[in-house]
């Protein structure tokens, strides 16, 4: 399938690795030209030079964290123009509802909720202007079924959420959609480190955590980092336009629900 994006360009945040690296190289594969961004400019670097390699497609980069003003702004500069963005960063630290305060959730709306609004209203207005864009935010399954210990997660990305589900309504006539991604357990270092949560919580083994989380999951296994990708680029093709304001949920059933 043609999925029409060959000469496009994104920007795609918090992307060095895991599931923002899945969607940058997806969209590479579709010959999109990139902006990437990470904190760690030698991995963003390393990521920028093997996916200028294996798919001959531009890519700059904007090392910094994007929770910080400074770098959205400077991101934003880097990005003008861009006809897709795709909006990630860390996820919060897991803990008790009881013992967080006011500035752990101010860091969590930044990281989660502040920082995509922030992108969304720097790069959406120029995709208006042109009739076209496409708008993805890696948000987390957390939105639709709660994880207990990570509440900072089921708080800020629920407030993006509700940003979406309206604002997409608004730009949907321009031809610019915004969807979420809402991933479930993907084997990345975000998932490597919930493992070690589970180890230090329950005094097992890293394979035994492994496997007491992958047997909540029906297919049996994580998700990679490249199906994530793969359902990035859909999403920003030229065949998802009628896709609007939606949450895929990548978890492979973990979620028993009938929606
Ligand atoms: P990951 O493997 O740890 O990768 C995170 C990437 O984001 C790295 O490239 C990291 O590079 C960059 N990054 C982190 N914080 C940043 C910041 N403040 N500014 C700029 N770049 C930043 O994580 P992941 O598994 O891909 O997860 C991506 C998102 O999905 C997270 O929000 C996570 O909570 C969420 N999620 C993941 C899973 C899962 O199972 N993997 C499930 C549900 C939700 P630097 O460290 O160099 O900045």
């Amino acid at each position: 399938m043609d999925m029409g994006l060959k000469g496009k360009r994104a920007l795609v945040c918090a992307s060095s690795k895991g599931l923002g690296r899945g969607c940058a190289e997806a969209l590479a594969g579709e010959g999109v030209n990139l902006v990437l961004n990470a904190r760690g400019p030698e991995a963003l670097e390393d990521t920028a030079a093997q996916i200028r390699a294996a798919y001959g497609v531009d890519v700059v980069t904007v090392a910094g964290d994007i929770t910080a003003a400074e770098v959205q702004t400077q991101v934003i500069e880097a990005a003008a123009g861009v006809d897709i963005l795709v909006t990630n960063a860390g996820g919060p630290p897991p803990g008790m509802w009881s013992d967080w305060s006011r500035d752990d959730f101010i860091a969590a709306f930044d990281a989660n909720m502040l920082a995509p609004i922030a992108l969304i209203q720097g790069l959406m207005p120029a995709m208006i202007e042109k009739g076209w864009g496409r708008v993805v935010n890696i948000t987390s399954a957390s939105v639709k079924a709660p994880i207990p210990v990570l509440g900072l997660s089921n708080t800020a990305r629920t407030g993006l959420t509700g940003f979406v589900a309206g604002t997409a309504r608004q730009v949907a006539g321009s031809g610019v959609t915004i969807n979420n991604l809402l991933p479930g357990i993907h084997a990345t270092d975000r998932a490597v480190s919930l493992d070690q949560g589970v180890v230090a919580a329950q005094g097992i083994t890293m394979e035994e955590a492994k496997a007491q989380r992958e047997a909540t999951i029906p297919a049996g296994r994580y998700g990679t980092a490249e199906e994530f990708g793969a359902a990035c680029a859909f999403l920003c093709s030229d065949k998802a336009g009628f896709i609007v304001g939606q949450n895929l949920l990548l978890d492979g059933g973990a979620i028993n629900a009938t929606i």
